[in-house]
C-alpha cells in the first residue's frame, strides 16, 4: 500500500508542475509557448513516457493530443484502459523548434523532472514510447530489437513501445503497437515479467503471451 494519500501526490505533482512552468534550465525554454509537464492520475499504475510535446502539445499545455494522441487513445481502447487511467509524461516538457530530437543537454536538463514525478506517482509499468524514453531504461538497446519485451526491475515493469507517430507514419507497425499494449496489460495481469534484477546486463526475454 502507497503510503501518500492521491490527494498528496497530487500536490507534489502540482508543485513539480509550478516548477516546470518557471524552468529556464535549457534552451527550449525560448521557443516554447507553454510547458507540458504531464498529465494523468496521481495514483496512476501504468505510466506513458513519450519523447517531446510537439505543436499541439505545445499550445494547449497537455500531453498527446495531437494525432499521436488519438492513435493512443485508440491503443488504450484496445485494452480496456481510458486516458484518465494513465499518466502520460515526455523526457522533455518543453516542445524543440520544428519538432526536431531533443538535445543531449535538453534531456540531461530536464531528467530531474520527471525522475520526481516517477518518485511521486510510483508506478507499477512505465511504458516508453520511442527511443529517447527507451533509452533512458535500456541504454544501447535498439527499439526494433526490444520493443514488446517487458523487463521486471525493483519491483516495477518497464516495457518498450514505438512511439505512436511511427505507427502512424508506417501503418504497418500498427499490428505490433497492438499487440504490444496488449502484451504489457498481460504481463501486468500475470506478473510474468522476466525478473532480471540479478541480471541487467542480460538483454530482456521476449514473452509472447498473445
Ligand atoms: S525542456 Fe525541461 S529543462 Fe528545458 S526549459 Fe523546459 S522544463 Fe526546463
Amino acid at each position: 500500500m502507497d503510503a501518500q494519500s492521491k490527494q498528496e501526490k497530487q500536490a507534489q505533482l502540482a508543485a513539480i508542475a509550478r516548477e516546470i512552468a518557471a524552468c529556464r534550465k535549457c534552451a527550449l525554454c525560448h521557443s516554447r509557448s507553454r510547458t507540458v509537464p504531464g498529465a494523468g492520475p496521481a495514483d496512476a499504475k501504468i505510466m506513458f513516457i513519450g519523447e517531446a510535446p510537439g505543436f499541439h502539445e505545445d499550445q494547449q499545455g497537455l500531453p498527446f493530443v495531437g494525432r499521436s494522441g488519438q492513435y493512443l487513445n485508440h491503443l488504450l481502447a484496445t485494452v480496456g484502459l481510458r486516458r484518465e487511467d494513465v499518466f502520460i509524461a515526455n523526457v522533455v516538457k518543453c516542445r524543440p523548434p520544428e519538432n526536431r530530437d531533443p538535445l543531449p543537454e535538453e534531456l540531461a536538463a530536464c531528467q530531474d523532472y520527471l525522475d520526481r514525478q516517477i518518485a511521486v506517482i510510483n508506478p507499477e509499468v512505465i511504458i516508453t514510447l520511442g527511443r529517447f524514453s527507451m533509452a533512458r531504461y535500456f541504454p544501447g538497446a535498439r527499439i526494433t530489437q526490444i520493443h514488446g519485451q517487458g523487463r521486471r526491475k525493483d519491483g516495477r515493469l518497464y516495457f518498450p513501445m514505438y512511439h505512436p507517430a511511427a505507427a502512424l507514419r508506417n501503418p504497418a507497425m500498427q499490428p505490433e503497437m497492438e499487440a504490444d499494449i496488449k502484451r504489457v496489460i498481460a504481463l501486468m495481469n500475470t506478473a510474468a515479467a522476466t525478473d532480471d534484477d540479478e541480471e541487467n546486463d542480460q538483454p530482456p526475454v521476449q514473452l509472447r503471451l498473445f
